[in-house]
């Protein structure tokens, strides 16, 4: 019997796998990949460790317009499929914290094992290879790359978005989607650091201080650890939420703000904090105000509080005006910055919008054109920090490679 002949189109987390699944099933499976070597992104996942799942798998942990899609799609292949399929090609797997990552700490680990699996299934690999358009004629498909044409039962479109595009992932996975009539979600940054009005935050950069977020008209709150930087704010609750504030920024509009409360103390309650200040006031009257403050947070923050406060940090500590005072401790638990918007795509992990899912059905073929699937971040699905990313890529993956392998 003929082999159903698949090209998959990318060479990312999501087209290895759907390319391993598909060549398991006993397809012909052509990679075709734009970069010089497939995988670049993986490798710097995780800081180099690759967080490649999370234990606590659901579709809360992802946006994406349609959440029962998500949710049927992760049921299909959950967290311990992921460990199955890695552990099947050699990769030990471990787990801190409900985050999954291999057992090796390098990235580089999880990239050799599927190029392994790639070559001994025979997957014909080709890099340095752009597909610049699909279409689809008599039945099968016609990709075109530069000056040659293959020619495909189905294809997979596995193309990545538009985030961190030195990685290889430019966007054109969208055009060749919508060519082929799909429908897009408008794309913006997500998992990216937030750019902030306040210019004195150049005077703390560099400062990491455990943090709870929260933006004031309800739209996100998260904790973790928050770092300064001279132009806004970063940090993985900073990450989480930036999908969230970017999202208002668009819909209030141009030249808009997002602002945020930053509780620095967020261990203390109203009261405990208020007590400790009282005590502050009483016992340490003959102190500078640099010495008086000092001991509270980060020296650099309480200096720039002090300056925000209008106290010098000179002056005898008896001599501030006591809303001085307590404009400075407020400041501990309520700081108020103000977003103007996300670094670009060349910094964000990932991308919010993409192939509306409207368009595609629940084993990833598109509902428009039969024999064309989608994998990976192209869709328009994306998660939170921890794992979820890479989960999606791989369960999209498998999906994609297992349906499109299909015989009818
Ligand atoms: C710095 C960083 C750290 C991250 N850390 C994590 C983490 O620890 N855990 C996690 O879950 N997620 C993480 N992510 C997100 C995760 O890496 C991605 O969501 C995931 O790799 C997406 O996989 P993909 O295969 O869909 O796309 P990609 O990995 O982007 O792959 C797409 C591939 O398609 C190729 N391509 C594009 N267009 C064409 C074309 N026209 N023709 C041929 N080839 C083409 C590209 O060159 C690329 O190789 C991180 C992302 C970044 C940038």
């Amino acid at each position: 019997m003929r082999r159903m002949q698949i090209g998959v189109i990318g060479g990312g987390a999501a087209g290895m796998t759907a390319a391993i699944t598909a060549a398991r099933e006993g397809a012909a499976v052509t990679l075709l990949e734009g970069g010089e070597r497939v995988g670049r992104k993986l490798l710097s996942t995780g800081n180099g460790k690759c967080n490649l799942g999370n234990l606590d798998l659901s579709a809360d942990a992802y946006y994406g317009a349609d959440r029962d899609w998500i949710s049927d799609c992760l049921s299909r292949f959950d967290s311990e499929e992921t460990i199955r399929f890695f552990r099947g090609m050699g990769l030990l797997v471990k787990e801190r914290n409900g985050y999954l990552y291999p057992m090796a700490e390098q990235a580089s680990a999880v990239l050799d094992v599927l190029r392994s699996e790639l070559r001994s299934l025979g997957v014909e690999t080709v890099t340095e290879c752009r597909a610049d358009a699909v279409s689809r004629e008599k039945g099968s498909f016609a990709v075109s790359a530069g000056n040659r044409i293959y020619r495909f039962d189905r294809v997979i479109l596995a193309c990545g978005s538009k985030a961190a595009p030195k990685t290889g992932s430019d966007g054109s996975g969208y055009r060749l989607a919508g060519d082929l009539g799909h429908a897009i979600v408008p794309v913006m940054p997500a998992l990216v650091q937030l750019r902030c009005r306040e210019s004195w935050l150049k005077e703390v950069a560099g400062v990491r201080a455990e943090a709870v977020i929260r933006e004031t008209s309800g739209a996100a709150e998260e904790r973790g650890e928050l770092q300064l930087t001279d132009y806004g704010i970063s940090g993985i609750p900073v990450f989480q939420m930036s999908r969230r504030i970017n999202a208002l920024l668009r819909e209030r509009g141009n030249g808009s703000e997002a602002e945020l409360a930053v509780n620095l103390l967020p261990d203390y309650s109203e009261e405990d904090f208020a007590g400790l200040c009282a005590g502050r006031k009483l016992l340490q009257t003959d102190r500078t105000a640099e010495e008086f403050f000092t001991g509270i947070l980060n020296k650099k923050l309480m200096l720039l509080f002090m300056k925000l406060a209008g106290i010098r940090r000179d002056m005898p500590i008896s001599r501030v005006e006591s809303a001085k005072t307590d404009r400075v401790f407020g400041l501990c638990r309520d700081w108020r910055l103000h977003v103007t918007g996300s670094n670009s795509f060349d910094n964000a992990q990932v991308c919010a919008g993409g192939v509306n899912t409207a368009q595609v059905g629940r084993n990833m073929e598109s509902l428009l054109v039969p024999g064309l699937f989608f994998a990976g971040e192209i869709l328009d699905v994306d998660g939170r920090c921890g794992g979820y990313n890479l989960h999606w890529a791989w369960c999209s993956g498998h999906l994609a490679g297992k349906a499109a392998a299909q015989q009818t």
